[in-house]
């Protein structure tokens, strides 16, 4: 019928805008800072260095200080020092591990490279300071946070990068024994 197509559309157009303003999944805005809005899992800003949790942040850190990110990262925001024993031995951990977050660009190629799963992105984007440039260079202290946070912020990805650490420790177990028959 003529003009039936119209009224619908204007129905459709009605309905939008009425729902627009009392359907809470279609609002646009939210009062930020009291509200937050969940940032979709893939959202990168900064990175951190994951522990874990049961052995805390010293001992459960991921990384080894292999310096991968360090040699691959393209603007060469992040600096590492390999932790030694009393006697000069190099240990696989960091003794210093700074990321300037104001050279940084997000590009996550550090995640990319990092053989152990050790850094990866983080949903913090509130680090506005009054504290000069050193405010930006993060060390171990800022950097590391626990497995459970990643788990928080990135639930899909880090359930998968447990199962592949868990795969690897199983394979490790595996290869251990066989050598020893
Ligand atoms: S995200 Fe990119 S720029 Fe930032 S530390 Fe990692 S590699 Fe470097
Ligand atoms: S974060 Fe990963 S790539 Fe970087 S030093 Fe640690 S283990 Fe190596």
């Amino acid at each position: 019928m003529l003009g039936f197509g119209i009224l619908r559309g204007l129905l459709i157009t009605a309905k939008n805008f009425v729902g627009s303003y009392h359907d809470p999944s279609r609002l646009t805005t939210i009062q930020y800072p009291e509200e937050r809005a969940r940032l979709p899992e893939n959202y990168r800003n900064f990175p951190f260095l994951v522990y874990e949790d049961e052995a805390g942040a010293c001992e459960g850190l991921r990384c080894v200080a292999c310096r991968m990110c360090e040699l691959e990262c393209p603007p060469r925001c992040i600096a590492i020092e390999v932790a030694r024993s009393a006697e000069g031995k190099p240990l696989k951990r960091p003794a210093v591990f700074n990321v300037d977050v104001s050279v940084c660009m997000g590009c996550g190629i550090c995640v990319e490279v990092c053989p152990f799963d050790s850094i990866k992105m983080d949903h913090q984007f509130e680090i506005a300071s009054t504290g000069g440039a050193g405010a930006f260079l993060l060390g171990l202290g800022q950097l590391a946070k626990p497995n459970s946070y990643y788990h928080q912020i990135r639930p899909v990805e880090a359930a998968a990068v447990d199962e592949k650490r868990r795969q690897r420790r199983e394979r490790a177990g595996a290869a251990v024994a066989s050598a020893a028959d």
